[in-house]
């Protein structure tokens, strides 16, 4: 190694380092993340086509625009808006929804037919939302590849065994969430969706209502994943929980729109 080249170096690593510092939580929670925005957008875009190319999207210019304007109200809020976010529903009996890396998060018929308010619905996309900014899918990728796979895809390796890799990427990312990851989407989404201006009680209803559904076959659809999700009850105490610790005034926030009840009358 030449000199200029050993003086240059540590600069460079530091460089990279501070490079892939990135915020991925309420409070300046920082993570180090080795993939780029454009990569993981790359890949979301990939699992929006093959969920575009076999799910039914929910022919209805309404609930499409509605469902935008609360994941918009709830991103602008967020610790992340480097990306783009897309909302879609799905016309399914699934009750399922869930987030892909780089924007991309599906809500169910299913799962909106089975909630009776509007905070109830925001509470789930918040949760989603909250996997995106936490980057979970891409923390899950770096700690499955390793970091000097991970940097190599960063660099834009062409080699086969790289890009082999990368065309795994997309299963090890959607292959599950660990229960911190889910116990962290939780507490982020809380925090969200209240300061975007809805009531916790919302986030309590939900996770009752998948509380009541356990043991039926269908509720084990939520994000496709429900097996690897904590205990529903845990979800519930640890809310209230939450809303204490966190000390979120919930004097104002709205627990339901006039709107949600109309269009969900339009699903119903
Ligand atoms: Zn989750």
């Amino acid at each position: 190694m030449n000199r200029s080249l050993r003086s240059i170096l540590p600069i460079f690593i530091c460089a990279v380092i501070l490079l892939s510092c990135a915020t991925t939580g309420p409070g300046g929670k920082k993570s180090f993340i080795f993939i780029s925005n454009a990569q993981e957008v790359s890949i979301g875009r990939e699992l929006d086509q093959q969920v575009r190319s076999t799910e039914k999207i929910l022919d209805d210019l309404q609930w499409q625009a509605y469902i935008t304007e609360l994941g918009d109200r709830i991103v602008a809020v967020s610790d992340r808006k480097d990306i783009q976010y897309h909302f879609t529903v799905v016309e399914s009996d699934q009750i399922n929804a869930f987030a892909a890396p780089g924007g991309y998060v599906f809500v169910y018929t299913g799962l909106i037919k089975k909630m009776d308010n509007e905070s109830e619905l925001v509470s789930v996309m918040a949760h989603e939302i909250s996997h995106i900014v936490a980057r979970h899918g891409v923390k899950r990728l770096q700690s499955v590849l390793g970091l000097s796979l991970v940097l190599k895809l960063a660099l834009g390796d062409k080699s086969d065994q790289t890009q082999q890799v990368a065309g795994a990427a997309l299963g090890i990312m959607m292959s599950g969430y660990s229960r911190s990851n889910e116990h962290e989407a939780d507490e982020f989404g809380l925090i969200y969706m209240t300061q975007a201006g809805w009531h916790p009680d919302g986030m309590i209803g939900m996770f009752e209502k998948l509380h009541a559904m356990e043991g039926d076959h269908q509720a084990s659809m939520f994000e496709m994943l429900a097996s690897s999700h904590p205990q529903t009850s845990d979800r519930i105490e640890s809310t209230h929980q939450r809303v204490i610790n966190l000390r979120i005034k919930t004097a104002g926030l709205s627990k339901d729109s006039n709107r949600f009840q109309q269009l969900l009358g339009r699903l119903r």
